[in-house]
């Protein structure tokens, strides 16, 4: 069989621990027998961005912006126990705080449906995608103690010097003040993120905040998505027969439970990080979700979820065998090439990647999955697998269906 060709690079971006064990585990049995795989490959293991004082992953960012797709590797963010464990120079920032910085994107976070791994909600049919909003609110506030009676202001001060006041409140006696803030051109990025995604998907987007109580800020967030719909989108969601609309936040998680899923969920900041964890554990396993930045200007970064399963690597450092799921690394990458595929109109890379995906779902389907899952599944006959025997049995059914 001839291989797949690629004209534009893939940047790819290899991490840490298990997952990058995996990684070459995925690339080896899965990728490279059947396709001429054309990446730019960055090395964002932590001993490599420590070298390069964190270039690396400044680079692999504007390679993003270059090419329009990657695909990345789960890698360590440090703390000061990895500080010492790998003697490093400093404590670098997160790798995915860096990349979201330069691309300026949104991050939308998707489980992946099997039979046998049963949502908790039954009639939960479709995946449910979250997209969270990922600048400001409580996550770059300033907060202060107030220890006794005085008068609490927010004060805005222009550039000419004259002030703006409100009355926060009239403190009898001790009590806590906090100070958030958004930036409008943050949310319209958000909210084009959000649009152009759910045109990808060909899903309905909907979008909760809490206006009625939070009248300017959240109120805000309303107004620009609203105004950004009618502008830009609105034509091109009626054309492809979805539907956009704006709820209160304690009607949307009403809304969702009684939903058979299949849309996506656009959550400010907060929201987001409490509700892709519900809705991560709701749908199964950690394991199973995928996680895609998207930038306002259309460039996607595609990874799994979760973390680089330390714990699994200490055990295969050991040389003890470990059964971690590659799932989320092999989506990762489905997502990459088919996205690359879709823009480059080369229909047997797009055609490959969805075999993959179907490939790793039967898979599963017929049994044969790692330990997270075989504690969850609800088949009758199940076959434990070690890491590197999972991903060999994926290849046997891609091997049959190709
Ligand atoms: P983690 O790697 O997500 O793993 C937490 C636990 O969840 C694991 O110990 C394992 O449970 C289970 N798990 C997660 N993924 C699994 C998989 N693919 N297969 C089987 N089980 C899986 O989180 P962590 O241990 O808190 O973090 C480890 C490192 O990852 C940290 O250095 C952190 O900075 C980094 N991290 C990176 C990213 C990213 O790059 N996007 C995201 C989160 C965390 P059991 O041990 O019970 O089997
Ligand atoms: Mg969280």
């Amino acid at each position: 069989m001839e291989k797949i060709k690629m004209n534009v690079p893939l940047v790819e971006m290899d991490g840490d621990e298990m997952t990058r064990i995996l990684w070459k585990m995925i690339k080896d049995e899965l990728l490279t027998p059947f396709i001429d795989l054309n990446t730019e490959y960055y090395d964002l293991g932590l001993k490599h961005r420590d070298e390069t004082d964190d270039r690396v992953t400044v680079e692999s960012a504007e390679a993003i912006k270059k090419y329009g797709v990657g695909v990345k590797c789960a890698t360590i963010t440090p703390n000061a126990a990895r500080v010492e464990e790998y003697s490093l120079k400093k404590m670098w920032k997160s790798p995915n705080g860096t990349i979201r910085a330069i691309l300026d994107g949104t991050v939308f976070r998707a489980p992946i449906i099997v039979k046998g791994i049963d949502p908790y909600v039954p009639h939960w049919k479709k995946p449910i995608t979250i997209a969270r909003h990922a600048y400001g609110d409580i996550y770059k506030a300033s907060e202060m103690k107030v220890n006794g009676k005085g008068k609490a202001e927010l004060v805005f001060t222009a550039e000419d010097g004259t002030e703006e006041r409100v009355l926060i409140h009239e403190f009898d006696g001790p009590g806590i003040i906090q100070g958030i803030h958004n930036l409008d051109a943050s949310i319209a990025g958000f909210a084009r993120s959000c649009f152009n995604f759910a045109i990808d998907r060909k899903e309905d987007l909907w979008f909760a905040a809490k206006d009625t109580i939070s009248k300017k800020y959240d109120h805000n967030f309303k107004d620009i998505f609203a105004e950004i719909y009618e502008k830009e989108y609105k034509a091109r969601f009626e054309e492809l027969g979805i539907t956009y609309f704006y709820t209160l936040i304690d009607d949307v998680v009403a809304r969702v439970i009684k939903s058979e899923g299949g849309f996506i969920w656009a959550c400010k900041n907060y929201d987001g990080d409490v509700m892709s964890d519900l809705l991560a554990t709701a749908f199964g396993s950690l394991g199973m979700m995928t996680s895609v930045l998207v930038s306002p200007d259309g460039k996607y970064e595609f990874e799994a979820a979760h973390g680089t399963v330390q714990r699994h690597y200490y055990k295969y450092l050991k040389g003890e065998q470990t059964s971690t799921n590659s799932v989320a690394t092999i989506f990762a990458w489905t997502g990459a090439l088919k996205k690359r595929g879709e823009l480059d109109g080369n229909t047997a890379l797009v055609d490959f990647a969805e075999k993959l995906e179907k490939a790793t779902v039967s898979t599963i389907e017929s049994g044969y999955m790692t330990g997270d899952l075989a504690l969850i599944s609800k088949l009758t006959e199940i076959h434990k697998c070690e890491s590197l025997e999972f991903i060999q049995a994926i290849r046997k059914n891609l091997e049959a269906m190709i």
